[in-house]
């Protein structure tokens, strides 16, 4: 054991022996799906319906499943849709079209998403993991340290609540869709890489073997884990590539964003780039704005030579605030300057709403905190 530790990778704490989440329909590509049923004794188009029932209507209640006998419902549903996440709590700000859900693992482990309507979309931040190790110090995430990945279907569920909440009706403005969902929620997205993929392409395959979102409306925010960035450009997918970059120069962004001492800004954007030539999309580039920290013009020319010539767009987030981080949002006038010195240098630029700060729901103040009591 002690050898194992040894040849862990710096950074890496050794994997510890904790029960899988129940395995779930949305784990499955459509092919391991019918194995499943098959295995369970059923002929394997009853695979089929049962993704009818959970993506295309939006399902997992046996009673609903009336094309099924009642008896193999029951048993499939148990076997393949067990409940993943249990909705804790749940609060809304804006008059209910920005709402935040407390959701509880089997294990006990707590997430959080956020669902965001505006007039022309529905947004899904999803968390991909339990806490997040990647230790920034100016995100409530980062402060707690990791609990564990979360699996596809954990991921993917939380999807398909927004969804079905926005199908009932239960979301001011009238029955809708999810039309766009970002990994921005706890966690480091390519730190669990296979459950992300994977849970990717179940939120975009075309209904009954997804959720039919299109690939072009999913963004993955990473904090620069190069290899998988790499390895994300091979998958032939049209997701989005965000990476947050917070800071031009190493020196900075060694503190802001500590997995930048294993790889340096350069090596980030290298690597974005080519997700950018692989994928066609332009990289969304995040930039929070902290007050005398990072917001100074000479980082905006630096972050603007960087950028200049490249599918680039940059994404700048006023801090939203933390408990306990003596940091706050860049001035409004100095954030302007900072907007304006990459507008000027032909760097497009938008500034990031703060939508559900009020509900500790904004970037970065995901912390799942239990309930009290
Ligand atoms: N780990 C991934 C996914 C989380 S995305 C990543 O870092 O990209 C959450 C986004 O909000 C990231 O761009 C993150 O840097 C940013 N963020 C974190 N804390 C924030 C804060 N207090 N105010 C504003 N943005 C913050």
């Amino acid at each position: 054991m002690a050898e194992a530790i040894e040849l862990m990778p710096i950074g890496l704490t050794p994997p510890t022996r904790r029960p899988r989440p129940p395995r779930h329909l949305a784990d499955l590509d459509h092919v391991a799906r019918r194995a499943a049923v098959a295995d369970l004794g059923q002929p394997a188009f009853r695979a089929d319906q049962l993704s009818r029932h959970y993506f295309g209507r939006l399902t997992d209640d046996p009673a609903d499943m009336t094309d099924l006998p009642s008896d193999v419902r029951a048993a499939l549903a148990a076997e393949l849709l067990p409940p993943l996440l249990t909705s804790q709590r749940e609060l809304q700000c804006d008059g209910g079209t920005t709402r935040k859900t407390l959701w509880r693992a089997f294990d006990g482990a707590l997430v959080e998403s956020v669902l965001m309507r505006y007039p022309d979309r529905v947004t899904m931040c999803v968390s991909s993991q339990a806490g997040c190790g990647m230790a920034c110090p100016f995100c409530a995430t980062g402060q707690a340290g990791l609990t564990r990945n979360l699996s596809a279907a954990e991921i993917v569920t939380q999807v398909f609540a927004g969804a079905r909440a926005m199908a009932s009706g239960a979301v001011p403005g009238g029955a809708g869709r999810v039309s766009n969902v970002v990994f921005m929620g706890m966690g480091e997205p390519l730190a669990n890489y296979s459950s992300v993929l994977t849970a990717v392409r179940r939120i975009t395959a075309p209904p009954p073997d997804g959720l039919g979102i299109s690939q072009r409306s999913v963004t993955v925010s990473t904090v620069g884990l190069v290899p998988a960035i790499n390895k994300l450009a091979g998958e032939g997918l049209s997701v989005r590539l965000a990476v947050s970059l917070h800071a031009p120069d190493d020196e900075l962004r060694n503190d802001l964003v500590p997995v930048n001492r294993r790889w340096q800004v350069a090596e980030v954007l290298d690597a974005a780039w080519g997700y950018a030539a692989a994928s066609g999309r332009r990289v969304s580039v995040e930039y929070a704005m902290i007050r005398d920290i990072n917001d100074q013009a000479w980082r905006a020319d630096m972050l603007a030579s960087l950028l200049a010539g490249r599918l680039a767009h940059v994404n700048l987030i006023p801090l939203n605030p933390t408990p306990g981080s003596k940091w706050t949002a860049s001035d409004p006038a100095v954030a302007q300057e900072f907007l304006d010195r990459l507008a000027f240098r032909g760097i497009p630029v938008t500034v990031r709403d703060t939508r559900g700060d009020k509900i500790d729901g904004a970037c970065g103040q995901l912390a799942a905190a239990p309930l009290a009591g």
